[in-house]
């Protein structure tokens, strides 16, 4: 039985564009008999919060989404990310990284062949001992990155067809200690046996660093399905202050969660406008392969 899973971080109330992944997500696990779950990417705790995980899981009922088993919290799983990394160490496949936030910045913006935008070109994989204690004993704290070896990877995606990427010198542990977004993932997807991974193409990028790492882990790697994002009126990536964007606010314009609901089944062209679907209808219209492969653009008059 399919997998999936939804995977919020608890910084803030979810908006048009997360629900509407969620909502593909959980159609897509229960129109083929999954289960699906759902956690909690809480592990940067000066922007992630429990209260804000909990108003989440409100707004998840909300809209018709439930779930099954217990919500995992990443800031609950520490010791699992520790010891994945561990694992890496001791294998040898990682580097301190001393670069400030611009240096990287900077030496990413520079093209560096195969490699992503915005990808880390391994300027402190090859420090000699002796630069290396020199950074050390200027006290900025490292980060630790994994020796990626050039690798280049290739999937399937339901939605995208086939991606390669090659994959960068990726942050494992942040150099103020939290475990990154890509090692956790890739460590809690395995751990919840989850099979399918349908979230927002923003995430395509990061997806080629995930399946290398959980090879090296030697993890299950799941089918990933990634959906177009939902724009805001700029054309931008649909955020907070785009306007009305988030149940509480839709609610104050009288727009209740049932209402809401219908708009994004309407995006998904699971329901015609006007029309009020209920649940056994989403689930009965429902084919991944149906999803519009084109982002949803908010305008301006509807926030
Ligand atoms: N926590 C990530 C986010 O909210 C999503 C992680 C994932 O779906 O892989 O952007």
């Amino acid at each position: 039985m399919p997998s999936g899973r939804f995977a919020p971080s608890p910084t803030g109330d979810l908006h048009l564009g997360n629900l509407r992944t969620a909502l593909v997500a959980w159609l897509r696990a229960r129109t083929t008999g999954g289960t699906f779950a759902v956690r909690m990417e809480d592990l940067d705790t000066a922007t992630a919060r429990r209260d804000l995980g909990a108003r989440q899981l409100d707004q998840l009922r909300a809209i018709g989404v439930d779930w099954d088993g217990p919500i995992v919290w990443q800031s609950d799983r520490r010791h699992a990310y520790d010891a994945a990394i561990a694992s890496l160490v001791e294998a040898g496949l990682t580097y301190p990284c001393y670069c400030s936030r611009r240096e990287i910045r900077e030496a990413a913006a520079a093209p560096h062949g195969a490699l992503p935008g915005g990808a880390y070109p391994g300027t402190c994989r090859s420090l000699t001992p002796g630069q290396r204690a020199e950074r050390q004993a200027a006290g900025r704290p490292p980060a630790l990155r994994l020796r990626a070896e050039g690798a280049v990877v290739t999937f399937d995606d339901l939605v995208v067809g086939t991606v390669t990427g090659a994959v960068d010198d990726l942050v494992l542990r942040r150099n103020d200690g939290t475990p990154a977004y890509n090692l956790a993932v890739v460590v809690d997807d395995a751990w919840q046996a989850i099979d399918e991974v349908v979230r927002g193409d923003d995430l395509l990028d990061s997806t080629p660093r995930q399946v290398h790492l959980a090879g090296l882990l030697g993890l299950h790697v799941p089918r990933y399905a990634h959906v177009p994002l939902v724009l805001g009126p700029t054309g931008a990536r649909l955020a907070k202050r785009d306007g009305a964007v988030t149940l509480d606010d839709l609610a104050v314009q009288g727009q209740d969660a049932d209402a809401v609901r219908t708009r994004l089944a309407v995006s998904l062209g699971l329901a015609r406008p006007g029309e009020v679907p209920t649940t056994a209808d989403l689930l009965e219209r429902f084919d991944l392969a149906q999803v519009p492969r084109s982002a949803w653009t908010v305008a301006a008059a509807d926030l």
